[in-house]
């Protein structure tokens, strides 16, 4: 027998109906987006690994740990992208869109990669939608966007999204709290590794989820305590506009993200529903990124939404998600010559918007009207090659099982005056 595969850890297949969820979850984020002058981007699944080692930053889990890098037949390093904001960067340097019209509002929906240890809500291979607001460093524009992502979870239906809000800080502040944090950490107890993490990326320690490491962080230094005062206007004024727009939050003086380039406003939006994860979404500013990966000044917001632990989210509030009948009418012939019509009959309902199916197969009657009980129709249209000659076929009610004879010519007025 020849072998037969599987899909590769961590990763699985979108099948229907299920799939139909995905698609209207990353609709219902993008929508708010759109309203707000967000123009789509797409750009390479694959970019230069250095991008991400520069952009994303070394010492992260992320790329030191995660990443699907390899050599090319040409003997380039690339990297599929591990998340979405170095690539939207890049691209804005490339094409210089900060010459243009400020700010950039960018978004996109996509596939990322990252080789993580699967469990529930955390896959090797994910989906995303996410947004970008580039060239301004206008703290309006941090409350604007994550007020679309506030929204877009609400108008999900979801009703158990918090927002976690804190600010890191910029190149002036961050390192004097970057050097405190640091002489805090020395002080403790702790392992090898977590040691060394201490040296090359202190603000990740605050994330460990280790009982023994968070009981010696009670008296850690917070960011908040060492911005500098442009940054703490900048946050001041981002709460603010949030507390305008009527957004509620929760300010979380040790959230620090996963990410290196992040700077001042950053967040994270959370769900207790997903099991051993609580971030559905999170983003925050990048006023230095640019610069990072050899363009010029460019500040930048944004976030990027999980797709799929949204939609564990949506299943743990037992929200209903809008189900599209995939078929209103079904047709059922009885014979080729009725085949020839109702397939042309089909394409006229089709085109008239109506969702359509035919019993493919030349099955039998019985088993043609069990295929259309299946298909969720509301009716089904049977024609034998007799019913030609006539010109009038079935048109059946296929909840009541009420029956009507209609003339072929008629049927697609008459179906349509049912549905409606
Ligand atoms: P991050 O870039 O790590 O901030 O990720 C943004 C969002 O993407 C997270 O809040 C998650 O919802 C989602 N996400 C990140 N990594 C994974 C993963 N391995 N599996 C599923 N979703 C993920």
């Amino acid at each position: 027998m020849t072998q037969s595969f599987q899909g590769p850890k961590g990763t699985f297949d979108l099948l229907p109906p299920d799939s139909e969820l995905w698609l209207h979850v990353r609709e219902a984020m993008a929508a708010p987006l759109r309203t707000a002058g967000y123009g789509y981007i797409e750009t390479p699944v694959f970019e230069d690994t250095a991008l991400f080692e520069r952009g994303v930053g070394e010492s992260t889990d992320v790329v030191s740990k995660e990443m699907y890098s390899f050599v090319t037949r040409g003997d380039d390093r690339v990297t599929l992208r591990p998340e979405g904001t170095a690539g939207v960067v890049r691209s804005a340097v490339q094409h210089r869109l900060y010459a243009g019209q400020l700010p950039v509002k960018l978004w996109y929906s996509g596939s990322f990669f990252r080789y993580e240890r699967p469990q529930a809500g955390r896959y090797r291979h994910f989906s995303q939608v996410g947004a970008e607001a580039l060239g301004l460093d206008d703290p309006a524009l941090d409350a604007e966007l994550v007020a679309l992502g506030v929204r877009a979870f609400a108008d999900l239906g979801l009703r158990e999204v918090r927002l976690l809000m804190n600010s890191l800080g910029d190149a002036t502040c961050r390192p004097v709290y970057r050097a405190r944090l640091q002489e805090f950490l020395r002080s403790l107890d702790l392992d090898a590794e977590t040691r060394r993490r201490v040296e090359l990326n202190p603000l990740r320690v605050l994330d460990d989820k280790r009982p023994e490491v968070q009981a010696q962080l009670a008296d850690a230094p917070v960011v908040a305590d060492s911005l500098c005062d442009a940054c703490r206007a900048h946050y001041a004024a981002v709460r603010g506009h949030l507390a305008d727009l009527g957004v509620d939050w929760a300010e979380a003086p040790r959230l620090v993200r996963g990410l290196d380039y992040y700077t001042r406003t950053t967040f994270e939006f959370q769900h207790d529903g997903l099991g051993a994860q609580s971030a559905v979404g999170g983003g925050g500013r990048y006023d230095g990124l640019s610069e990072d990966v050899g363009g010029p000044p460019m500040p930048g917001i944004g976030w990027a939404l999980g797709v799929d632990r949204t939609v564990l989210a949506m299943r743990a509030e037992g929200v209903e998600a809008p189900v599209s009948s995939r078929c209103d009418v079904y047709a059922v012939p009885l014979g080729a010559e009725a085949k020839r019509r109702l397939l042309v009959l089909v394409d006229e309902l089709r085109r008239s918007g109506i969702a359509a199916d035919l019993a493919f197969g030349d099955r039998g009657l019985k088993g043609a009207m069990k295929g259309a009980d299946r298909s969720g129709a509301r009716l089904a249209v049977v024609v034998g090659d007799r019913d030609l000659e006539t010109g009038v076929g079935q048109l059946k009610d296929l909840a009541t099982g009420e029956q009507v004879a209609v003339p072929l010519d008629d049927v697609v007025a008459v179906i349509r005056e049912k549905l409606t």
